[in-house]
């Protein structure tokens, strides 16, 4: 039986006074804002509501941002010591925290994401990253990473719409305190919060062209990524575009970093502290709505006690309180966008299809907007789509496994090699478990753990070179590599 609340929370909303939207929105090229000429509604997925009209870039305005990241770099970045750099960082990451609120409702209107999320994670995630990176800006050359570090030069970036201002953040403070300038470009569903940031850059005095932000789709970035005043791309996305990127970058100089999908395995074994493990599967699918490439969206679980966690967890999803991502009580919100709920509906008609049982928990949907209840698909088995292709979405795919071999060649089982979790009491199965899974960020009796300190990347399809910690910062730096 499925336990029902036995009382009604009141709303909580956020206020949306916390920020002005401008009703339209051109470049940030030089340190300024330029207007730009072809325009897109970028919306509220919560809502469908137009919050907002985005430029779309075409050659003359990456143009004239590679012109002025090239010029930033020339004349003032690469010419200033890297403790001045590091002021500059310091002062961006300040300023974000100081503008926390802002950027969090912003963030919620424009992806769609609970505002405990963004509010608690996105951005203090995002000035972790600024305040990290500023550290590093005067002490490059006691990084191990050589003696006279050097950094590429432009730097092009391209990022997605699950994390907007974090995966900027990821790029940025790391392009900046290695000495690079930076031409990035937001996913077109959701620029408003890097737009928010060319603000801050403004207020905080960065020499102009440092950093330049251009809107648009996939045709903006592949104009980044073709464009030859560019020394390095970093990419993360999908691993479809992944593979352009790769083609493209393969014939000349530039330096690349992709971070790409993933369809990582949780294992449960059975010596787990099942509460705790039911609260870490819920936690790797359901954050962020699935739309994470690191998701625990396999879950592997031993056969011994799948009964009691499958029940457990399906009394825990009944309790996902789905809606309003501006409510301060709600855990699941909308779908990016409409693109994305039918690529989620497709893949999980194709679970159905395919055999699987189909479970989700009972919710009332909104009306207008996008929405996906949180699903569990169970008698999942290895050559069913849904345990191969990621659907990005709250979907789990459910395996299990009698032996922790079975369980080790199941999760590597797949083209992707970008995390895994691991759940047991004990800790030389948790070793003996990590070191055989491939996947480039391993987490034990936790899972979607984030620190600035920590490098983040993975094998296989998943992509090439790590960000965050002395790694992501060794891609920013000519010549070294930890490929
Ligand atoms: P998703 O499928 O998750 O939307 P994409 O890989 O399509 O991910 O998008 C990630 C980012 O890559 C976005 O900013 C998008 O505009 C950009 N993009 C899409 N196609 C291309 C391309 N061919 N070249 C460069 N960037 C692209």
């Amino acid at each position: 039986m499925e336990e029902k609340l036995s009382f009604e929370y009141a709303p909580t909303p956020e206020s949306r006074a916390l920020v002005t939207i401008k009703p339209k929105y051109g470049h940030f090229i030089g340190g300024k804002f330029v207007a730009g000429s072809k325009h897109f509604p970028t919306i509220n997925p919560a809502t469908e509501e137009v919050l907002s009209q985005i430029s779309l870039a075409g050659k003359a305005d990456v143009d004239a941002a590679v012109k002025a990241a090239r010029k930033a770099y020339t004349t003032t970045w690469s010419k200033m010591s890297g403790k001045e750099r590091g002021k500059y960082l310091f002062r961006i990451a300040r300023i974000m925290q100081e503008r926390s609120r802002e950027f969090a409702v912003l963030e919620t209107l424009d992806n769609g994401k609970p505002i405990r999320e963004s509010r608690d994670v996105d951005v203090p995630l995002a000035a972790a990253h600024f305040f990290y990176h500023a550290g590093w800006a005067d002490k490059l050359e006691y990084a191990g990473l050589g003696t006279t570090p050097k950094a590429h030069g432009v730097a092009g970036q391209i990022i997605p719409w699950n994390f907007p201002l974090l995966m900027l953040a990821w790029k940025v403070a790391p392009a900046l305190a290695a000495g690079n300038t930076v031409v990035l470009k937001p996913a077109e569903t959701t620029s408003l919060t890097a737009l928010l940031f060319a603000e801050v850059c403004q207020q905080a005095e960065l020499p102009a062209g440092v950093v330049n932000i251009v809107t648009g789709d996939g045709s903006t970035g592949a104009l980044i990524v073709n464009h030859p005043g560019i020394d390095k791309i970093a990419f993360t996305g999908s691993t479809e575009v992944g593979k352009i990127i790769a083609r493209a970058v393969a014939p000349t100089n530039k330096s690349v970093t992709l971070e790409l999908g993933g369809k990582a395995a949780n294992i449960i074994f059975d010596d787990a502290a099942i509460d705790e493990s039911v609260e870490g599967i819920v936690n790797g699918i359901f954050f962020n709505q699935g739309h994470v490439c690191c998701a625990g969206s396999r879950l592997i679980l031993q056969e011994s006690i799948a009964d009691e966690v499958l029940e457990k967890l399906k009394n825990r999803m009944a309790k996902i309180r789905v809606g309003d991502p501006m409510d301060k009580n709600t855990d699941l919100g909308a779908i990016n966008s409409k693109e994305q709920l039918l690529k989620i509906r497709e893949l999980s008609a194709v679970g159905d299809s395919e055999g699987a049982q189909r479970w989700s928990a009972h919710c009332d949907l909104p009306d207008k907007g996008f929405w996906f209840a949180p699903t569990i698909f169970t008698g999942v088995t290895q050559a069913h789509r849904i345990a191969r292709e990621e659907i990005f979405g709250p979907v789990l795919s459910v395996l299990t496994f009698r032996t922790p071999q079975e369980a080790i060649d199941k999760a590597n089982n797949t083209p992707f090699g970008l995390s895994a979790g691991i759940w047991s009491e004990k800790g030389s199965k948790v070793l003996w478990a990590s070191q055989q899974l491939r996947a480039g960020v391993i987490w034990a009796n936790t899972f979607n753990k984030f620190d600035p300190t920590s490098p983040f990347g993975g094998y296989k399809e998943s992509g090439w070179g790590r960000e965050g910690g002395r790694h992501g910062l060794s891609a920013y730096l000519k010549g070294v590599s930890h490929e």
